[in-house]
């Protein structure tokens, strides 16, 4: 048994490279790196343009700028009338992945899942793991 590098083709150059979550290799990130610089300026000097003219201008996949403003590293102004769609309910947003309803809903599950959790279980996958470290020690 060894260390089983993850080495995957690049998403873009289709070159070999150690895959570490990016589906790009480091050079091809360095490059949509500088891009997503070029289309963030572009975008403020262009307040009104829309996505395909970004990606048009920019030559960059819609799908490219989708994922930035997701990723909330773009925000389109009011303006541009440029939305993407909350993943949840489908209502138009301008940056992140969800509406600010659906974000909240989400929020309030979240805690009263924590808080719903019994406490009992929560210590008792402690115990088990630590019953374990123990045993892979010996
Ligand atoms: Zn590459
Ligand atoms: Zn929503």
């Amino acid at each position: 048994m060894g260390i089983i590098m993850d080495v995957r083709n690049c998403k873009k150059c289709r070159k070999l490279f150690n895959y570490s979550g990016d589906p790009l290799c480091p050079t091809c990130a360095k490059e949509m790196e500088d891009k997503f610089f070029e289309v963030r300026k572009f975008i403020r000097d262009n307040p009104t343009a829309t996505m395909s003219v970004v990606a048009e201008e920019n030559e960059i996949p819609i799908q490219q700028i989708k994922k930035w403003v997701r990723q909330e590293r773009l925000v389109f102004s009011k303006d541009s009338g440029i939305s993407i769609d909350c993943e949840s309910c489908g209502k138009p947003i301008r940056t992140g992945r969800f509406c600010k309803d659906c974000q909240k809903k989400m929020t309030d599950k979240f805690t009263s899942f924590y808080v719903e959790k019994p406490a009992e279980n929560k210590s008792d996958a402690k115990k088990s793991s630590k019953g374990k470290m123990r045993f892979l020690g010996n």
